[in-house]
């Protein structure tokens, strides 16, 4: 027997105009790329949404169009999100952190029909343009004053709203339609696509809100540092409006000085980012002397929060969530609001539950799994694959059928490529990667590419790309190379060598010269051998 409940598709138009109506006062803060500091309240927001809705119909996207940005964050970035899924395309953010290589893969793969820059991304795109789609629409994010010069005729953002009518009949579809996608490079070889639809992003928003809900109150101030072109900031442009938080965008300044400056002039309650953006307000803290006014919760993720941060946070009485999730996760998995037993723990008890990985978030299944697929018992000393599963997890990749092949079990569930444990009370505890990738500064850099593009330089004959660990970086990617002759190229040599392939933050840091690499009982480099033989390396640049 059915429930005899009514059912009306979870869409994300909805979400906003029911901020603009609950929370009319909520703001959001930006630093434009104008320069000045803008604000706009929910319903003020709502109405420019309408008229960038009408704008893009004007340009001939339709259900299903894929319109992509390349933009910091900012309130003309989230009217994007709104205008483009609320109308049935798909909003589609590219990290513009990514090579070119990948850039030009991703926009191509995806079949953008517009694409929305920022001021600042004029040059990456007037580097690639010739192999972007012939007919691909560019719009630059700013007003006619502003409008930089560029070889690819943009059309100006301002302009495009400008004499638009401020209503839209958001049309109604299905809740499984696509409303957002998003690649990730978290795995080796192309870059994959993450396709949201309606329904997992409206069910994100729900979850998140569960979790902000008792972490932050209603009208706070909340900071994503973590990019709107990153998982859709963590969902954060979705929760926010619904909980009635106004949200503070900090535009392409994430420095610790602007940061600290920036939430210290607007009170910001709540800030979300990966642990390099921390460092640098930590050094700003110290500098000062003091916390940012009204600074009392942080939210770390996209890497493992050091234990030592969190002590310091804690120590000046700001709250810290360590979260876990990933791109194909819509991407919270777990986060940590904790119970209040850990609360009332000892402080160096408490910093050590702090520094896991937390519980799972309502709706995310976590299982560990060993080398044969067993699942393995929550024990907190099991450790094994983590696999996932959920209503705000992929079921796939994008047009990439091989890639979902390998993701997915039989079991449907999604493997993380994370090795963990999680304990009795359902704590997870991330303890190494299986996939071979180098995270420095929330942004991946896959081993093997590095590796393949090293050996294609004749001074190598076999290499291996490792992740050492950096202070501010977490993470920098180091060579270790066997030589091909007496020849050694300089590391100057090979950057030039591998920069066609690769962002410049992405070389390695160094060449180490070793004569054999060790090998794993199957023949394969062991990457494990490697990291315990250069425990006590340091980087060039702490030296
Ligand atoms: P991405 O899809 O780029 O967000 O990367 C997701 C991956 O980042 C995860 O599979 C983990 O390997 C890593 N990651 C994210 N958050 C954490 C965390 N809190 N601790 C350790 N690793 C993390």
């Amino acid at each position: 027997m059915k429930g005899m409940m009514q059912h009306r598709p979870l869409l994300i138009s909805n979400i906003l105009e029911y901020a603009a109506e609950a929370h009319p006062k909520c703001e959001i803060v930006s630093v434009r790329t104008e320069g000045d500091i803008h604000r706009q309240t929910y319903p003020q927001t709502l109405k420019r949404v309408y008229q960038l809705a009408n704008a893009l119909k004007g340009l001939g996207v339709e259900l299903g169009d894929r319109v992509a940005t390349l933009a910091w964050n900012g309130y003309r970035h989230f009217e994007l999100y709104y205008a483009i899924s609320g109308q049935g395309a798909v909003c589609h953010t590219i990290n513009p952190r990514l090579s070119a290589e990948q850039l030009i893969y991703i926009v191509n793969h995806a079949e953008d029909k517009v694409l929305f820059l920022d001021t600042t991304f004029v040059p990456i795109i007037e580097g690639v343009k010739d192999e972007l789609p012939s007919d691909l629409v560019y719009v630059i994010m700013t007003d006619r004053a502003h409008m930089p010069e560029n070889g690819f005729d943009a059309l100006c953002y301002e302009d495009l709203l400008a004499d638009q009518p401020e209503s839209f009949d958001w049309p109604e579809f299905d809740e499984t339609t696509a409303a957002a996608l998003c690649y990730t490079s978290g795995t080796t070889g192309n870059p994959k696509g993450a396709l949201y639809s309606h329904r997992s992003t409206v069910l994100h928003a729900l979850m998140l809100g569960l979790i902000m809900g008792s972490s932050i109150p209603q009208e706070a101030k909340v900071l994503p540092v973590v990019p709107l072109f990153h998982v859709n900031a963590w969902g954060i442009p979705y929760a926010s409006p619904l909980l009635g938080h106004s949200l503070v965008m900090p535009g392409g300044a994430l420095d610790g000085e602007s940061l600290f400056k920036l939430m210290d002039t607007e009170g910001v309650f709540s800030a979300w980012g990966v642990p390099t953006v921390w460092m640098g307000l930590l050094a700003e803290i110290k500098k000062q002397g003091r916390k940012p006014n009204g600074f009392s919760d942080v939210v770390v993720g996209g890497s493992a929060a050091p234990r030592k941060m969190i002590e310091t946070f804690e120590g000046m009485g700001v709250h810290v969530g360590h979260a876990w999730g990933m791109t194909e996760m819509s991407p919270i998995g777990t986060h940590g609001n904790m119970p209040k037993w850990v609360k009332e723990l000892p402080f160096d008890k408490m910093i050590d539950i702090k520094a896991k990985q937390g519980r799972r978030a309502f709706g995310v299944d976590l299982k560990i799994v060993d080398d044969e697929g067993n699942r393995q018992p929550h024990d907190g000393k099991a450790v094994g694959e983590l696999y996932v599963r959920g209503n705000t997890i992929v079921s796939g990749y994008f047009k990439n059928d091989e890639a979902t092949a390998k993701a997915i079990d039989a079991e449907g569930w999604f493997g993380t490529g994370d090795i963990a444990s999680i304990d009795g009370n359902g704590i997870l505890s991330i303890q190494d990667r299986s996939k071979d990738l180098i995270k420095s500064g929330g942004e991946w850099i896959s081993s093997i590419d590095l590796e393949n593009a090293a050996m294609s330089h004749p001074g190598i004959s076999n290499c291996a790309a490792v992740a050492m660990p950096h202070p501010k970086w977490d993470e920098r990617p180091v060579l270790v190379a066997v030589a091909a002759g007496d020849d050694k190229p300089s590391l100057e040599e090979l950057h030039q060598h591998m920069s066609e392939h690769f962002a410049k933050w992405q070389l390695p840091d160094d060449v180490i010269w070793t004569d054999a690499l060790p090998l794993t009982a199957t023949g394969k480099v062991s990457k494990l051998t490697l990291r315990q033989q250069f425990a006590d390396y340091k980087l060039p640049d702490l030296r």
